[in-house]
């Protein structure tokens, strides 16, 4: 059996050993309710309100600004629904980007549904937002700007300084999906002008099912979830104490070590970039050159199914992901790809690979190795590329 290599980190994270030592006692021996008035539950108290201080630290907010959710896609339906109601008399419409995570799409999708209208600014070649599209589509009637923070399938970061300098002018709410970018690049609400942020536990070496949604002081928005008086009454339900004590450690690892970590995986993903598009002719890297995740590379290579690569790495002992269709549950490729105008077949014929500070670069060039095999491989099974070839003659 070969060793587990483990290159979809944008999927989620193995959560770090630190993190699940800090969340053992909580599971036991401390397991009072925060919201108890005895002692013995103040110690579950403290480990919430702590977590909600580092976490409020790492990202330039007030303490009282964090309040913790059951995930990124929570964060994100909280941001957008309660800000599309809260502010109906101000009007109805929402804008954010095409290349938004579902969490952000379908939540929009269901307000047109109910009455809002919605704007789907598209994005260059490199997936950065058009931001004269941007500017263009505000009304007078707009409440909400939702432009995720860094792309989950391309890794592309946005200028999220320019569009919350955009909002603020323009006296319209900014929210970011920043579940990608929280805990891998730099974060200051302050300075980018982010009124609401998302953030999730499980995408940087915490556990799953833990979340966060940064909602600036100034907003005045009613209760998300109705029920007790959890999270100054806006996030009903007993706290996942375990789990906000895990994204609370996360953090303070992710503060330590982050630059180190972007430094060692910028090595690496440059190794990735570099070596596959020397080496596989009729393959292109997806998203921005340099504005990406530290630890995101996508390419398309052309005359081959996404699925199949997957299938072949996954025999190596190698986990990936695709844009291509099975994997989404549905027929269409990847709506990011389509938005920076890969045709559909090379939006089938795409792979990402999101490395972890467990890669090694003798991993890196194992799997460049397999991708230059199971790309010859494909090919070689493929009538498009055995037309192609003819065509060259
Ligand atoms: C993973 C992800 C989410 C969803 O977060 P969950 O905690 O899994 O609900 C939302 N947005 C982006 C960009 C993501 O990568």
């Amino acid at each position: 059996m070969s060793k587990l290599i483990y290159l979809d980190n944008a999927a989620t994270t193995k959560v770090h050993p630190k993190v699940l030592e800090a969340m053992l006692p909580y599971f036991s021996e401390e397991y009072g309710n925060p919201s108890s008035i005895y002692s013995f539950a103040g110690k579950s108290k403290k480990a919430v309100e702590d977590a909600r201080e580092t976490i409020a630290k790492f990202i330039g907010a007030k303490t009282n600004e964090i309040y913790f959710t059951g995930g990124g896609s929570e964060s994100d339906n909280w941001a957008l629904k309660a800000t599309a109601y809260a502010k109906k008399d101000k009007g109805n419409h929402i804008i954010t980007s095409a290349i938004e995570h579902h969490a952000v799409l379908h939540t929009c999708e269901y307000l047109e549904k109910n009455g809002f209208e919605v704007t789907y600014v598209g994005v260059d070649e490199n997936g950065v937002i058009k931001l004269d599209e941007l500017k263009a589509a505000i009304r007078p009637t707009t409440t909400i700007i939702s432009v995720m923070f860094a792309n989950n399938e391309i890794g592309t970061i946005e200028p999220i300084k320019e569009i919350g300098e955009i909002a603020k002018e323009n006296d319209i709410v900014f929210h970011t999906d920043a579940v990608q970018a929280y805990g891998h690049i730099p974060i200051d609400v302050e300075e980018l002008h982010i009124d609401m942020l998302s953030a999730s536990g499980h995408k940087i070496y915490g556990p799953k099912g833990i979340g966060i949604m940064y909602l600036r002081n100034s907003l005045k928005l009613g209760a998300f979830i109705h029920g007790g008086a959890q999270e100054r009454s806006r996030r009903a339900g007993t706290h996942n104490v375990p789990g906000i004590v895990g994204f609370g450690k996360a953090t303070e690892l992710a503060k330590e070590t982050m630059e180190e970590r972007a430094a060692y995986e910028i090595k690496l993903r440059d190794r990735l970039i570099d070596g596959i598009l020397e080496q596989i002719p009729h393959s292109r890297l997806n998203g921005h050159p340099t504005d990406r995740l530290p630890n995101n590379v996508n390419i398309s290579f052309e005359f081959i199914e996404g699925e199949s690569m997957l299938i072949l790495l996954d025999q190596k002992g190698v986990c990936a992901s695709s844009g291509s269709a099975c994997t989404s549950g549905s027929l269409d490729p990847s709506h990011v790809l389509l938005a920076i105008g890969l045709p559909h077949e090379k939006a089938h014929g795409s792979l990402r690979l999101t490395l972890s500070e467990e890669i090694t670069e003798e991993d890196v060039d194992f799997v460049i190795e397999q991708v230059k095999a199971n790309v010859e491989r494909l090919r070689s099974m493929s009538p498009l590329y055995e037309d192609f070839l003819k065509s060259q003659k």
